[in-house]
């Protein structure tokens, strides 16, 4: 298994965990761009959103609800669901999109003010 993030799922590769079920994964990103910045990525080998929403037999769709319930109870448990607060949530696709690792991932982005546009 090539995949970096495949591995990390598997339990092969470190990762500060902070969130699991069967089917995603959430940990720190290694090289944050905010004070919170936690990546959901599901177990499964989806290479990006654009393969996930290339599915239409109900399992993919089932899947991108799940990582967006999944990035809002991470968002909530690192503070960023309180008052005043707020969060990001990104899929980077493809190579004009900024995608850097070729597993389907969310960033969830906190704990600072967010420019927009991104830039
Ligand atoms: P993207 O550029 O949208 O594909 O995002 C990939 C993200 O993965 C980047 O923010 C990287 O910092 C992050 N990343 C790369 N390797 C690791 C790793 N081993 N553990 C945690 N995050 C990683």
């Amino acid at each position: 298994m090539n995949c970096l993030f495949c591995r990390i799922a598997a339990g092969e590769l470190p990762a500060k965990l902070i969130h699991e079920d069967d089917a995603l994964v959430a940990f720190h990103d290694v090289n944050p761009q905010a004070p919170v910045h936690v990546l959901v990525v599901p177990r499964r080998h989806v290479a990006s959103l654009a393969e996930l929403a290339a599915g239409d037999d109900g399992e993919d769709a089932a899947l991108g609800a799940a990582l967006l319930a999944a990035a809002s109870t991470v968002a909530r448990a690192e503070g960023l669901a309180a008052p005043g607060r707020g969060y990001r949530v990104v899929a980077n696709t493809g190579p004009q999109g900024g995608q850097s690792v070729e597993h389907l991932h969310l960033h969830v982005l906190g704990g600072r003010d967010l420019s927009w546009p991104p830039g």
